[in-house]
């Protein structure tokens, strides 16, 4: 199917065609002939970098009353970058038709100019949802004559808790207006608000349902917690020719690594929510230019960025939920390139790994860190291939090669190979030259803790006695949660019945939505694991799984929250903004 056989109107034809837009993406395939040839309702799944944009944007152009100056489509988007994406890419489209005024509406702005422009006459809004809730507060924009609504990156709106203020302004638009949920995860909340704000819609998937893009590797290195950074260079070093973005959880973190690498002679910037809108915009800008290599991030920060075409996504720490790393993941392996998915996490993290697998249906590979000799090697060959291919423009070294050739006449050709190495990678090969093995032995570390046969030298210890020192436990995970009716003492349960041989002194327990924490002494640890191992326990029909969480803590230790599926709270990422009330729907854009 072509762009024309579509339906639409001569004039965007053109603008897309001055894009270079030859033939329609698959979403565009699927999802405009069902805008435009259908009143219903849509929800689409889609993930950024698609051509999703241009999926609901034709049709919202196509179906413009031009003659009629009201607002008559609203697209709401999750923050401030793409909103002025969106308005941007719907403006290109539109070049050819006679003026489409398409207005941005975001927090963290002046509301001046927003006001005046929306006084002037608007036909399309893109919005984000707390500064658009605010003027329709004010009263200052009419959406009667609203005939289609476009929620955009749905699930990360309700990720960033905007799901009142979209209830809000979705009760300010015409019943019979026209809604699109375009979405790149379909977790609960999404369905949920679909189900409240949407009739009878038509699901539209393009790939797989929550899974990652299919050209993406999925990678993993396990290493201590103390060797992430080492990690970090190691894999940066093996790839040269590297465009990518290192993701953080904490904006001091994010700060940090960024200050490190930067030191350390590499090309990177940090983007987090501590940066002024106008430092984002500086390290945006340069990053899209690949005038900075390697990005530093928060997932917050990292949302409005339309740059998709990386060569690396690095979660330099996991994120919490699969939502985000899907988000992360989403931004490398596009139009049929390959992509890195590359984590760096330390031994206990690896049941993280298998519920990612689990939840993606993708195979993650582990891969060892690379040796300081294979880093050697492989820059020295990326050196040699760049002598090969590199064109010397003509007199710019001509002029003096032969006093250059003079000088170096007494030396054997290998000896010149080897200084000019030596000089242009002298730094990196020194600092390789005795470095050591990074990787993680993923048995030896259970095996230190335990005691040769198992429990042999404990004393044998009571339920209900004394609580054993919270130095000696580790946390554990159990892959089932609350919503599948697990309460503290089934769990204690479930521990203990699956481990017949002794009774396990359960420590501190956390119950969260789809999984649970738990202590056991360290010593008990792999038998906890190895009993859950066999498949054998079953809670409410589910098959019970037991793995590693988090590393053990001195004194009393505070809750790790694993990985899940659910929204993060605040408390996950510190520089989300937080959940205000209504009616302060500007501060909320400010990231
Ligand atoms: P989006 O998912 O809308 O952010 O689009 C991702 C990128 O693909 C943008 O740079 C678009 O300009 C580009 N794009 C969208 N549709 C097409 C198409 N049919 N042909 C070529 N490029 C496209």
């Amino acid at each position: 199917m072509t762009f024309a056989d579509m339906g639409l109107r001569p004039e965007l034809l053109e603008g897309i065609s001055r894009l270079g837009f030859e033939a329609p993406t698959p979403v565009q395939a699927e999802v405009i002939p069902v805008l435009l040839e259908t009143a219903r309702d849509v929800v689409a799944l889609a993930q950024t970098g698609t051509g999703k944009t241009a999926a609901f944007g034709l049709p919202v152009l196509e179906r413009l009353d031009l003659e009629l100056s009201a607002p008559q489509a609203l697209i709401l988007c999750p923050t401030r970058e793409l909103c002025m994406q969106i308005t941007r890419d719907l403006q290109s489209f539109a070049s050819c038709l006679p003026t489409v005024r398409v207005l941005a509406v975001y927090g963290g702005a002046d509301i001046r100019p927003q006001l005046s422009a929306l006084r002037r006459g608007v036909q399309v809004v893109v919005a984000t949802p707390g500064r658009m809730l605010d003027i329709l507060r004010r009263n200052a924009v009419d959406f009667s004559k609203i005939a289609r609504i476009i929620l955009d990156e749905a699930d990360e709106m309700l990720n960033m808790g905007f799901e009142e203020d979209l209830e809000g302004i979705l009760s300010t638009v015409p019943d019979e207006a026209q809604t699109f949920l375009f979405s790149a995860t379909m977790p609960r909340e999404v369905e949920k608000i679909a189900r409240k704000t949407m009739k009878n819609p038509v699901e539209i998937t393009v790939g797989t349902r929550n899974a990652g893009c299919e050209n993406v590797s999925h990678e993993y290195y396990v290493v201590q917690a103390k060797d992430r950074y080492r990690a970090l260079r190691r894999i940066v070093d093996m790839s040269p020719r590297m465009y990518g973005i290192v993701f953080c959880r904490t904006r001091l973190e994010t700060q940090q690594i960024a200050d490190h690498l930067s030191v350390d002679g590499y090309n990177a910037e940090a983007l987090h929510g501590d940066l002024s809108q106008q430092q984002r915009d500086s390290v945006m800008g340069k990053f899209r230019k690949r005038h900075v290599q390697i990005l530093v991030a928060t997932d917050v920060a990292a949302r409005g960025l339309d740059v998709t075409d990386l060569s690396h996504v690095i979660n330099f720490t996991l994120p919490d939920d699969l939502n985000s790393y899907t988000h992360r993941t989403g931004r490398t392996g596009r139009a049929g390139k390959e992509g890195i998915a590359a984590s760096i996490i330390h031994l206990r993290e690896r049941f993280k790994v298998k519920h990612l697998e689990h939840a993606t249906g993708q195979t993650f590979t582990r891969r060892p860190v690379p040796t300081g000799d294979e880093i050697s090697r492989v820059r020295l060959m990326t050196l040699a291939e760049r002598v090969r291919d590199t064109d010397t423009g003509a007199d710019l070294v001509d002029r003096h090669i032969d006093e250059m050739s003079a000088l170096l006449e007494d030396l054997p050709k290998e000896e010149v190979i080897k200084r000019f190495a030596a000089i242009e990678l002298h730094r990196m090969l020194l600092f390789y030259r005795e470095a050591p093995d990074l990787n993680e032995d993923v048995q030896s570390r259970f095996q230190d803790r335990r005691p040769g046969p198992r429990g042999a030298d404990r004393a044998p210890r009571t339920r209900g006695g004394p609580r054993p020192d919270t130095a000696d436990k580790v946390e554990l995970v159990m892959n089932v949660g609350s919503v599948n009716g697990l309460t503290p003492k089934k769990l204690m349960t479930l521990v203990n019945v699956s481990n017949r041989e002794s009774s396990i002194d359960i420590g501190r327990i956390n119950i969260f939505k789809i999984q649970a924490c738990f202590e056991v002494p360290s010593a008990d640890a792999q038998g906890v694991i190895d009993a859950f191992a066999q498949g054998r326990v079953d809670h409410n029909g589910r098959k019970v799984m037991v793995g590693p969480a988090g590393s053990p803590q001195p004194g009393p230790a505070p809750a790790r929250t694993p990985l899940r599926q659910g929204p993060p709270t605040s408390a996950d990422h510190a520089d989300k903004p937080r959940k205000p009330g209504r009616g302060q729907g500007g501060a909320k854009n400010r990231r």
